[in-house]
């Protein structure tokens, strides 16, 4: 039997318990829409009691009085004890995420690598920032003030991670809040709540105090929404649709809660008239086929100059259709899986009629795979001779579907870009890469790659504009889950 279908239990205060009543909800794979798992499915007492607990622990418990050493020590052994399960992440990554093999050095090794990474960031962190000494006269004789800013931690953190990428976005959550000293509850996705399960049970062997660490599965609309409200959390950090950041901002006002939103985007890739197409192709097209297109990230309005727009269109296709297999994701040979539930297919399918409707040019793809006949696959679909002013170009679509944009000049080019509700990713191809930084400096986005896949190490991630608020990633991620607090003596 896998280990997947075995019984599942929320993690409430340093203990395993069942929902209150005992319900549980289906965790469906996919790729064959069959149920392999039954995960808790808590109610809203159940949440307040992590909560309660989370917060007990961040007033009373030891978990403040812990240093940075002590702190980077936990994070190390959490990885230590992750590694011992890699091969059971990787199975809930394929089963329920629909990852597949080539995505596992995003989907499965580079969270790894970011959480240690949070272990040396927090020894290096600077909590206590000493500023320089002022001497000031007065009548009263001369006075020597002293000052500082000191980085608290922001408290008990209400943690919404998402099932596209549920590990890394996890990490990219707890890492941070660990390293700072927060608590925290942890309220996964309903369509992947495995991960953080999984998660909790690498907490338990990491001696931390209880409470610090709550995870609490369920697919119950309210449930959010009371992490939201509850006047007990001091900080949310969400990812998720920006259409859901909007609503939990709003439900965030009346206790003034800190807010991190790390939401969606519609992202552009730039093509500069002096790189030669072969080079590009291979991550231009990703949107089309890369986790079936579900990143938030992906470049998946590509732009290019008008005369090239047509040798683009045959590099996609060519590209697509001898280099993209589709299929289960448990199959290593795959490169497109499923997207993660019908009713997301089914509004993907409507992108991709109005892109038809609006007159866009379906070059590739644009149906379902004849060949499959279980799971919710699409077949990698292009467009060519977008209009930045169509729905396909505006609106994140969160599938196997890439638009062509063709523009004049540079100029344009930019105008374009930054004609977007969104301001996430995006991608410059350039032979001249002193002629890209400039370009790139003129994008409103949170993150520019040039001639590469995004690097995500080290760097600060999130948005400009409806892409969210706040940053996840490096000491700017640390910094997002304390206070500042300024101390002044003499
Ligand atoms: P979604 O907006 O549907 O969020 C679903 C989650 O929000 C569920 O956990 C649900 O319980 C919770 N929720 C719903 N209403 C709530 C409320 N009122 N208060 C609190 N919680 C509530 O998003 P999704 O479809 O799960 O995720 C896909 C989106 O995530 C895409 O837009 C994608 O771009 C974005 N994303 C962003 C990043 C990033 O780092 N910027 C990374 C991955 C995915």
């Amino acid at each position: 039997m896998s280990d997947l279908a075995r019984s599942w239990k929320l993690y409430i205060d340093g203990k395993w318990t069942d929902a209150s009543g005992g319900g549980t909800f289906d965790v469906i794979n996919p790729a064959t829409e069959e149920t392999v798992a039954k995960a808790p499915n808590a109610t809203t007492a159940d949440l307040e009691r992590a909560i309660a607990a989370a917060r007990r622990a961040f007033d009373e418990g030891p978990w403040r009085k812990t240093t940075p050493q002590d702190r980077a020590r936990i994070i190390e052994r959490l990885v230590a004890a992750l590694e011992m399960r890699r091969d059971r992440l990787r199975e809930i990554l394929i089963a329920t995420a629909g990852a597949t093999w080539v995505s596992l050095p995003i989907q499965l090794d580079l969270p790894y690598q970011l959480l240690g990474g949070y272990a040396d960031l927090v020894r290096s962190f600077h909590f206590e920032d000493m500023l320089p000494v002022v001497v000031s006269e007065t009548p009263m004789g001369t006075t020597v003030n002293n000052s500082m800013v000191y980085h608290q931690a922001a408290g008990v953190c209400g943690l919404i991670p998402t099932w596209n990428f549920p590990f890394f976005t996890t990490v990219q959550k707890i890492g941070p809040a660990l390293a700072a000293g927060c608590t925290m509850v942890t309220k996964p996705s309903p369509y992947g709540p495995l991960v953080d399960l999984l998660v909790a049970e690498a907490v338990e062997e990491c001696d931390l105090p209880p409470g610090v660490c709550n995870v609490v599965t369920g697919d119950r609309p309210e449930l959010g929404a009371a992490l939201v409200e509850s006047p007990l959390v001091d900080k949310i950090s969400f990812t998720g649709s920006a259409v859901t950041g909007k609503r939990i901002m709003a439900a965030a006002a009346p206790t003034l809660k800190r807010v991190h939103l790390e939401l969606g985007g519609k992202s552009v890739a730039i093509v500069l008239d002096d790189i030669d197409l072969m080079q590009v192709v291979p991550y231009a097209s990703s949107p089309a086929f890369f986790h079936a297109g579900q990143g938030c990230a992906m470049c998946t309005r590509f732009m290019i100059p008008r005369a090239r727009q047509e040798a683009a269109v045959e590099s996609f296709a060519g590209f697509l259709g001898a280099m993209v297999s589709i299929g289960d994701p448990a199959d290593p040979g795959t490169m497109l899986g499923p997207v993660i539930r019908e009713e997301r297919r089914a509004k993907i399918e409507e992108y991709i009629a109005a892109g038809r409707a609006e007159g866009a040019r379906l070059v590739a793809g644009g149906g379902r795979p004849p060949e499959q006949k279980r799971g919710y696959f699409l077949q990698p679909t292009v467009f060519a001779d977008v209009r930045n002013d169509m729905k396909i170009a505006r609106e994140e679509i969160f599938g196997p579907v890439l638009s062509i944009l063709p523009f004049d000049d540079v100029d344009e080019a930019v105008r374009i870009a930054n004609d977007s509700p969104y301001g996430l990713g995006g991608a410059l191809y350039a032979t001249d890469v002193a002629k890209a930084l400039d370009v790139a400096k003129r994008l409103r986005t949170g993150t520019v790659n040039i001639n590469s896949a995004m690097n995500l190490v080290n760097l600060p991630f999130g948005g400009f504009k409806e892409s969210g608020i706040g940053r996840e990633g490096g000491r700017w991620g640390i910094a997002e889950y304390t206070e500042m607090q300024s101390i002044a003596w003499k």
